[in-house]
């Protein structure tokens, strides 16, 4: 019999489980609280009997992340995580450390089928989804490693979180779980390259994380150069689906934009966006797009960064320039500790308004 995912299981379906195997119904709680809090195995579960321990070794398998490689930044708190599962697959995922606690940007898959044409993971390929437990165990092992817990999270690390909508509405029902780690959901952010069904369907569940849409161009003919998903839904289709997001949830929607030298960064098309911003309750957050895949995709210059934001401000737009992240070892990563950094800010100053 192939084992099961006991950490990717609710407590009422560990419940369920427990009474249909005529098992003790109150150690299901137990078991939770022990899978949430990192157990790798049933042996740690000291205060269930050898006996139900055994049981469980024989029907269900545990999800660990084990620590590949750490970086440690030499220039701010920022940790790199490689992690791999049991299949040897490899994530990454990074920690840092911010004024209201510390914060981890997690990975939903290994590798990505979206084929942005500037990101790294996307150049990579797709191997797999992610399951809700695989994310709750990066969580887990940095926590473990650094002796910490992590108060934020960020779903912005390898992978498009809406092409494993599943399994990621299970993590974000599994982590803020009040007999689990009890992260609340507006301490969560989501960041998609704009799956337009999923993102109704978060709006209809009223999701209270925060959304942050990867945007990149103000319109199809540009999107589709670099984001094949914009052949899919277009840039209209999505903003429809941002604005029906926002008129739902009342929850600001962050806009992310990389700037690049020459092809997305001109006063026309800060204005296009803008308008097409319109009503929308946003924040765009602009950073320098960073070349990792060697399309020699160039930053745009600092002052271009001003001016196109002044540009939007001026449409009423709010917008912040995020300044480069020059660290070690961010330098050695594909894309990934780029953009949660602002995300965190965006959480935090959404929890201090
Ligand atoms: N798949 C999701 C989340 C992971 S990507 C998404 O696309 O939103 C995390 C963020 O990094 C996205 O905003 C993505 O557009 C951005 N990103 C990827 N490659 C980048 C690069 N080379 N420079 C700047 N941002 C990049
Ligand atoms: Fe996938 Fe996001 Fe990278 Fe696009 S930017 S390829 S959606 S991880």
């Amino acid at each position: 019999m192939e084992l099961q995912d006991i950490k990717s299981m609710t407590l009422s379906e560990i419940q369920e489980a427990f009474a249909n195997d005529k098992l003790p119904k109150f150690r299901a709680l137990q078991v939770y609280q022990w899978l949430q809090r990192g157990a790798e195995s049933f042996d740690e579960m000291s205060n269930v009997s050898k006996e139900l321990r055994e049981q469980l070794k024989g029907k269900y398998y545990i999800s660990v992340a084990t620590v590949e490689k750490k970086l440690v930044s030499n220039y701010d708190n920022t940790i790199k995580y490689l992690f791999s599962f049991a299949d040897n697959c490899c994530v990454e995922s990074v920690v840092m450390q911010y004024k209201h606690g510390y914060s981890i940007c997690i990975s939903t898959q290994v590798g990505c089928r979206m084929g942005c044409t500037f990101c790294a993971t996307g150049k990579s390929g797709f191997s797999r989804n992610l399951t809700a437990s695989e994310m709750l165990a990066q969580i887990q092992s940095a926590q473990k490693d650094l002796e910490i817990q992590i108060s934020n999270i960020v779903l912005m690390g390898m992978g498009e979180p809406l092409d494993n909508y599943q399994q990621v509405l299970r993590f974000l029902e599994l982590v803020s779980s009040k007999e689990g780690m009890n992260i609340g959901m507006r301490h969560i952010s989501v960041s998609t390259c704009g799956i337009v069904d999923k993102i109704y369907d978060m709006a209809n569940r009223k999701l209270q994380c925060t959304l942050s849409v990867s945007l990149h161009a103000p319109n199809d003919s540009l999107r589709s150069q670099t984001m094949p998903i914009n052949k899919k839904w277009g840039v209209e289709q999505l903003l429809k689906a941002c604005k029906y997001y926002t008129d739902t949830t009342r929850r600001r929607i962050s806009f992310e934009y990389a700037m690049i030298s020459g092809l997305n960064d001109s006063d026309a098309q800060a204005k296009e966006l803008a308008g097409k911003l319109k009503g929308i309750i946003s924040h765009v957050n602009l950073i320098p797009v960073n070349d990792v895949t060697g399309n020699h995709y160039k930053k745009s210059s600092v002052q271009r960064l001003h001016a196109f934001c002044g540009i939007l401000e001026k449409h009423g737009i709010t917008a912040t320039v995020r300044r480069t992240l020059g660290s070690d070892i961010q330098a050695s990563c594909g894309q990934l500790q780029r953009r949660y950094k602002e995300e965190v800010n965006n959480i935090e100053s959404a929890q201090s308004n």
